[in-house]
């Protein structure tokens, strides 16, 4: 029975032991120590509070002193930031203040729990000992009551200690919460902290920048009191001066009220003088205005006969003029000889054919000299232009021939040359650069702009286009349309071609729409345009018709600008058919030209116009007062060195016929025909010429005097 209660006993007492160690791990220190570790952390709790009370109080209070110092703005910013945090630290230190009158009471609790447990013990305690003794005295009898008592108590005890661990375990969570708490205010608590001292470094930037800046506002007012004072002395000051000037100009002028009165006087009785003149000023008036009317009518009469004198001058002096453009004209020759030599183009290609053969004496822009068969010829014309003569430097030279087509002469330019010596280029040249056809019609409009007050000029245009002696109308509607040349039957021994269109143009659009129409008809029928182009002769034919608005004298002038069919020697070359009627009638109608200018320029009685179609057709553009301009155009290649030198030869005799009137005869029946120019050595030619009659006029000679051209030097000697 004993040893039973024993082990019940140590039973209890290892329960009461466990459960003492399941309090200790719980977080208790032994209740031997006295206080248990939950305590002690309470405490550092407690002092850590009261410490961050302390200093939220010295906080609080340095921020009130700082407010205290900082001028009060009620409305800005970080005034209505400081107010909240103010608020939130009020709302904090509240909950803090409640979280710690919670953490008193929970202590109180503890320490009644843990004080009602020691007692427990320790009636327990005192219990065992009770019936140790009571075993001890009685060692049988009332055991088994004992015991059983014992295992009553027992169980309550282990009741008891069940709840109090139960409670023991809720103050423990309780605890805890209450630490979490305690935790997030004191983070809280850490955060305004924080907040405080960013107020704080706030509030000290504010302050340093309100104290620059009031420093600066009292430089700046200064400042202004500085300035307002001196404006205000200066004002002041000069508002005396001014005083002083107004004070001075009354006194003035009260003088020169006293002085005035007398003239006032005077001016009064003058003002009724005038009064009265006025009154008379009409009649005054009258009389000067019919008086001056009389004086500029005599004016005016005087200038009419002024005027009219002046315009008969002008108009002398405008046929003086005329006179002498004519003359200088006629002094350079009514028919005169160009040559121009075309660049080396890309066409032309390299090789030992194609090497330049052209060379100019740079003293003299009358001469070319042609490199061949190791010999140098010299060819003397009118005017040589170089191949880096520009379109526009080719009119220039042109332009007084077609300016006196408005005058009411008639006037022929000829591109003479061999196929691709750039006759085309010359005459109608490219879009972006026209040649003489374009430029002379423009400047035709020109003129006739200038002379619009005098005249009344109209510019008419035709095209045509001779191919194996055949007239071609080529601004007809039927461009193969042949047309003939016939007599005027007015008897006046004109010629006219019936059907031959003329269209009037007034402007450069006008020009282009009529070119284009030519250009369109002329390639009509034919299926190589530029071969066909280069065995025909393309005429432009210019009417330029004035009336003299004031005498009513009617002027008639006509331009013919000829591009002529190649001058190359296609005969020669075994030709046959269609191409050998071709040649012949390219040279026939060459050569004929050439004739006739060599008859006209040696002025024979009888003129071979008839010898082919386009010297019938221009037979009054070549006669009588008119003007002509033979281009003659060349390669500069070694391969086209004999056509070169043929076209040259060709120019030459044309331009070395002499004006002398007992040498014309001789010299026209001296005059060789094209091929027996072509047969010649024109090195022995023209040098021969040169040196025989180095006289200025240039001669050609044949070979051993076979034929000669005789200078009028020569035929009046
Ligand atoms: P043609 O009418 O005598 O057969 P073209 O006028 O058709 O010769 O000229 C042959 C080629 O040489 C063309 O391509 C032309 O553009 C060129 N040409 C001729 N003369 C000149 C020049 N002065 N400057 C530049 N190119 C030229
Ligand atoms: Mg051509």
């Amino acid at each position: 029975m004993i040893s039973c209660l024993q082990e019940d006993k140590v039973k209890l007492q290892e329960e009461l032991n466990t459960a003492e160690s399941k309090q200790q791990c719980l977080g208790s220190t032994p209740p031997s120590q006295g206080t248990t570790d939950l305590e002690k952390h309470l405490a550092i709790l407690v002092l850590e509070n009261d410490r961050l009370k302390q200093e939220l109080n010295s906080s609080q209070l340095r921020f009130q002193q700082l407010r205290a110092s900082v001028p009060t703005c009620t409305d800005c910013e970080h005034s209505k930031e400081n107010s909240r945090l103010r608020e939130q630290t009020s709302v904090l230190r509240l909950e803090l203040e409640e979280k710690t009158r919670l953490l008193s009471e929970l202590e109180l609790h503890l320490k009644d729990v843990h004080q009602d447990r020691t007692e427990r013990e320790e009636r327990l305690n005192k219990r065992i000992r009770d019936c140790h003794l009571a075993l001890a005295k009685h060692p049988t009898p009332g055991m088994k009551f004992i015991s059983k008592k014992m295992e009553v108590e027992s169980l309550r005890m282990k009741q008891d200690l069940e709840e109090a661990q139960s409670r023991n375990h809720y103050l423990q969570e309780q605890i805890g919460i209450q630490r979490q708490l305690l935790t997030e205010q004191e983070q809280q608590l850490q955060g305004s902290w924080h907040t405080t001292a960013q107020l704080q470094a706030q509030i000290m930037m504010y302050e340093a920048e309100l104290e620059q800046a009031r420093g600066e506002m009292i430089v700046a007012l200064q400042a202004i009191e500085d300035e307002k004072n001196q404006t205000i002395e200066e004002v002041f000051q000069h508002a005396r001066s001014e005083m002083k000037t107004v004070h001075d100009n009354l006194n003035g002028v009260r003088m020169n009220l006293l002085s005035i009165q007398p003239a006032l006087k005077t001016l009064t009785s003058d003002y009724n003088c005038l009064k009265n003149h006025v009154r008379d000023f009409p009649c005054l008036l009258q009389d000067a205005v019919s008086q001056t009317k009389k004086d500029i009518y005599q004016a005016v009469e005087e200038a009419k006969g002024i005027n009219q004198d002046l315009l008969r001058k002008y108009k002398r002096e405008m046929q003086l003029r005329k006179k002498c453009h004519n003359e200088l004209v006629r002094l350079r020759g009514n028919i005169r000889v160009f040559c121009r030599v075309r660049p080396i183009t890309r066409e032309d290609g390299a090789g030992p054919d194609n090497r330049n053969v052209v060379s100019f004496d740079q003293d003299d822009d009358a001469v070319l000299c042609i490199s061949h068969r190791g010999k140098t010829s010299l060819f003397e014309m009118d005017k040589v232009f170089q191949p880096c003569a520009l379109q526009v430097d080719i009119f220039r030279e042109v332009q007084a021939l077609i300016t006196s087509c408005i005058d009411g002469y008639n006037v022929c330019i000829f591109a003479y040359g061999q196929t691709g010596s750039g006759k085309t280029y010359t005459m109608e040249g490219l879009p972006d650069d026209p040649g003489i056809n374009q430029r002379a019609l423009q400047h035709l409009f020109g003129e006739v702009a200038e002379r619009s007050t005098d005249w009344d000029l109209s510019i008419t245009v035709s095209m045509a286009e001779i191919y194996n002696e055949t007239l071609r109308n080529l601004l007809a509607k039927d461009p193969s349309e042949k047309l003939e040349i016939k007599l005027s039957p007015d008897g006046s021994g004109q010629l006219y071609v019936p059907g031959l269109i003329q269209i009037r143009v007034q402007s450069v659009d006008d020009i282009n729409k009529v070119f284009e129409l030519g250009r369109v008809n002329r390639a009509t029928d034919f299926t190589n345009v530029n071969e066909h182009s280069s065995r025909s002769h393309a005429l432009l034919i210019v009417s330029v018709t004035g009336i003299n608005l004031t005498s009513g004298a009617r002027t008639v002038g006509k331009l013919n600008l000829v591009d002529l069919a190649g001058s190359e020697r296609v005969g020669k070359s075994g030709a046959e058919g269609p191409r050998l009627r071709e040649a012949q009638n390219i040279n026939k109608s060459l050569l004929a030209l050439g004739d006739v200018i060599c008859a006209l320029r040696s002025k024979q009685p009888y003129i071979p116009f008839r010898n082919s179609k386009l010297t019938y057709l221009l037979q009054d553009s070549l006669s009588g007062d008119s003007k002509t301009l033979m281009m003659v155009q060349v390669s500069p290649m070694g391969k086209n060195v004999n056509e070169t030198i043929c076209s040259l030869k060709f120019a030459q005799r044309v331009r070395s016929v002499e004006l002398g009137a007992a040498g014309r005869r001789a010299e026209s029946q001296l005059c060789s025909s094209r091929q027996e120019c072509e047969l010649e050595s024109p090195h022995t030619a023209i040098q021969q010429g040169r040196h025989n009659y180095p006289g200025g006029n240039n001669v050609g000679k044949s070979t051993a005097g076979k034929r000669r051209l005789v200078t009028s030097s020569e035929v009046t000697n």
